[in-house]
């Protein structure tokens, strides 16, 4: 039941909720918001009109200090922002702080702290690794002893919608004498999954996998921009470099963890079993469905629900050594493929290696991706009775460097 004129199949319904920052009318002011159908409700400003306690942590223009709040504020504000649109006597009050989707430029919602990228589908692993290592028919021997990760760089971590400037770097083709210099001719995407800390942790203290759920605050999307040619040629040994740190695109809105009990599943069977630090006790798979985009077309449909490695398995594995949470580290599950060939993430898998072009409508074919391109990438979650919850769009057009 709502006071709002909600459409019963958006992907921005009562049990999702999601946060953001927008700003909106040309004002440049930055501002928390919640998507409600084809609305935003400025929870800044609804928060201070029903004088709600947690008002002073939505004024910053970014999430942070809802972040670092913790699991009985994310509670009581969810809560809140339910019983403020359920409840009539609120719409008078409310309907001003209303402003159209359409009408508002979304933002980065949070300050990213540290940034960390995983490597957990299996399927990927696999693909890159026999396009990468032509006599590589194997996952690496560490593999399914520990979620395989790398620091990346926060600083570049991106809004959706920010242009994405093709990088120039040293390649060297597997059949080339020597190296070259120049613009990226093999770069890619990696549809990804994201996980935003907001409760920071102890120097020295690992985090369990039980305690997830007391540090981890949402999920969304995550565009792994990456030149594959810089890539190969720069990774060993110590792994991605400029490559990938050009640009990292995350979608607008951090859906709760709140927002995803539905869409928790058991994750598949983990063999041999991981040491006791990666072990968990509850179900942390959560079953994405994925869309990838390119020019407007669906070029895959990745299962998030096939990840090898948990998100709590990851949190866990990379605070083992003692190393801390801060509020707005961003850790992301590494591109999401599945057995399926249309299920893969990545142009590198998609096209294999660039040796199979992707065939798209009107006789358009591409390996890797052209100046000019527009990739988004979307994702829905099975919320309660059949409903789904909608991630906002992570979207970013390629253009010359
Ligand atoms: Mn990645």
């Amino acid at each position: 039941m709502t006071w709002l004129d909600l459409a019963d199949d958006t992907p921005f319904g009562l049990d999702n909720l999601p946060y953001g920052v927008f700003s909106a009318g040309g004002a440049p002011e930055r501002r928390i918001g919640v998507p409600v159908g084809d609305h935003v409700l400025d929870l800044t400003a609804a928060a201070a009109v029903t004088a709600a306690a947690f008002a002073p942590l939505l004024t910053a223009g970014v999430l942070n200090p809802l972040l670092a709040a913790g699991p009985a504020t994310w509670r009581d504000v969810r809560a809140s922002v339910r019983e403020w649109l359920t409840e009539p006597r609120y719409a008078d009050q409310l309907r001003p702080h209303l402003v159209p989707l359409a009408e508002v430029a979304t933002h980065l919602a949070f300050e990213v702290a540290d940034y960390v990228d995983f490597y957990s589908s299996e399927h990927h692993a696999l693909n890159a690794g026999k396009i990468f290592r032509p006599d590589a028919t194997e996952l690496p021997p560490n593999w399914k002893h520990l979620p395989i990760g790398y620091h990346g760089r926060a600083g570049t971590v991106v809004a959706s919608g920010t242009p994405v400037v093709r990088p120039h770097g040293q390649r060297k083709p597997r059949n080339a004498d020597a190296p070259s210099f120049g613009p990226s001719q093999r770069l890619d995407i990696e549809a990804e999954v994201g996980f935003v800390v907001g409760v920071p942790s102890t120097a020295g203290t690992p985090v369990p996998t039980a305690d997830f759920a007391d540090h981890v605050f949402g999920v969304c999307l995550v565009n792994d921009w990456s030149a594959r040619d810089i890539q190969a040629w720069e990774y060993q040994p110590l792994g991605p470099f400029l490559g990938k740190s050009f640009a990292t695109s995350v979608s607008p809105w951090i859906v709760p963890l709140a927002a995803l009990e539905h869409a928790r599943v058991d994750g598949p069977p983990q063999d041999p079993e991981p040491f006791e630090y990666l072990r968990t006790g509850e179900k942390w798979g959560l079953d994405l469905a994925l869309e990838v985009r390119l020019n407007g077309h669906l070029v895959s449909s990745p299962p998030f629900a096939t990840q090898y490695w948990t998100a709590p398995q990851q949190l866990a594995h990379l605070t083992v050594n003692g190393a801390s949470l801060r509020t707005g580290d961003l850790f992301a599950s590494g591109t999401v493929t599945g057995p399926e060939r249309d299920q893969q993430g990545s142009f590198l898998e998609l096209s294999w290696g660039g040796q199979e072009p992707l065939e798209l409508p009107g006789g358009v074919t591409r390996t890797f991706l052209e100046d000019g391109d527009e990739v988004v990438i979307s994702a829905t979650a099975p919320g309660p009775a059949g409903t789904r919850i909608g991630f906002g769009d992570v979207r970013g057009t390629v253009v010359p460097g």
